[in-house]
């Protein structure tokens, strides 16, 4: 295989500790559940870890926390081809996620930031920018740093793509520096200030979000597929009829998956195409990291 372009990933890393319990346990209550899982996640480090899967060359540039997980994810990342170069050891704890699954899969979730809450603009400048062709930006570190590195990685050629997830308003001056921006239908609804319940109104919010001078809107819509919305035109590409098991990560998936295929030279069609079907196939295992599949994963299922 010819080696493929570079791609960064800015983002968080966290370790998902999950727990499968008959029910919630009720405020002030104890119960038992199984035994616990720890599982690699953070949406930054899942979409590098997706990305080196869809055989993209990754950078991941984050932080970790000084107990033990931070390793951990470290080494996990490295598994996985991903260059760990510029994920630094902060003093702060790392990143966690704790989640709790009932007996009908419904999970409840408390996130601790911890390290990701510590990415900062210097920590972006250190970063000698050299064969880079995309940057993979999200939602779960500062806003400024996301903000600083959409800029600095602009001003360096590359092209920018932002998943603005978790849901949480984002200045205007980081959309103008966002080629690329793929919401879920509750982030483009609230980025748009529109509600969003069908076809028509996804497009007419994306729109005031291109208007902002983001290039490229693509809303990802579960198991209806991707809305890949530019100034020129709006397509729904659908996705694969799948056997879901748990959709975390699914949209990372979606992310990475697109990422590789636009690095192969794809058009942004073919690319929302591949995405999908690169997040059909995490939903149909269980977990983030574990559930990410492989670019041969993909192209079978492309070929079905
Ligand atoms: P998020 O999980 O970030 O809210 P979505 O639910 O929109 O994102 O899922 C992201 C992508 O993953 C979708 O665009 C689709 O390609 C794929 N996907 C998600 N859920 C399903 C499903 N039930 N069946 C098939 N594909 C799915």
């Amino acid at each position: 295989m010819d080696t493929m372009s570079n791609i960064l990933v800015i983002g968080s890393l966290n370790a998902d500790l999950v727990v499968r319990a008959p029910r919630f346990p009720a405020p002030g209550e104890t119960i038992s559940g199984e035994d616990l899982a720890i599982i690699p996640g953070g949406k930054g480090a899942n979409q590098a870890v997706a990305a080196a899967r869809q055989g993209a060359q990754v950078s991941m540039l984050g932080r970790v926390g000084s107990d033990s997980f931070g390793p951990t994810l470290t080494q996990n990342l490295q598994t996985n081809n991903v260059d760990t170069t510029h994920v630094y050891t902060d003093a702060s704890a790392t990143g966690t996620a704790i989640i709790v699954v009932d007996a009908s899969g419904q999970n409840s979730i408390v996130l601790s930031p911890g390290a990701n809450g510590k990415v900062t603009l210097a920590d972006v400048d250190a970063f000698p920018f050299q064969e880079e062709k995309m940057l993979l930006l999200q939602l779960e570190i500062p806003l400024e740093t996301v903000t600083h590195a959409a800029s600095l990685a602009r001003q360096n050629g590359l092209r920018v793509i932002l998943n603005p997830a978790p849901a949480r308003p984002i200045p205007d001056s980081l959309l103008a520096d966002v080629d690329i921006l793929i919401p879920n239908e509750s982030e483009l609804q609230l980025l748009s200030g529109q509600s969003v319940t069908d076809t028509d109104s996804a497009k007419a919010a994306a729109h005031i979000l291109l208007e902002k001078g983001v290039k490229t809107v693509i809303v990802t819509l579960g198991a209806n597929g991707a809305l890949l919305v530019t100034d020129e035109k709006t397509t729904h590409v659908s996705t694969f009829k799948v056997d879901v098991v748990d959709t975390t990560a699914a949209g990372d998936a979606f992310i990475s998956g697109l990422a590789a295929a636009l690095l192969k030279g794809k058009s942004l069609e073919e690319a929302v195409h591949y995405g999908n079907a690169s997040g059909a196939l995490a939903a149909t295992k269980f977990g983030a990291q574990p559930s990410l599949p492989t670019q041969n994963e993909v192209e079978q299922l492309l070929r079905r």
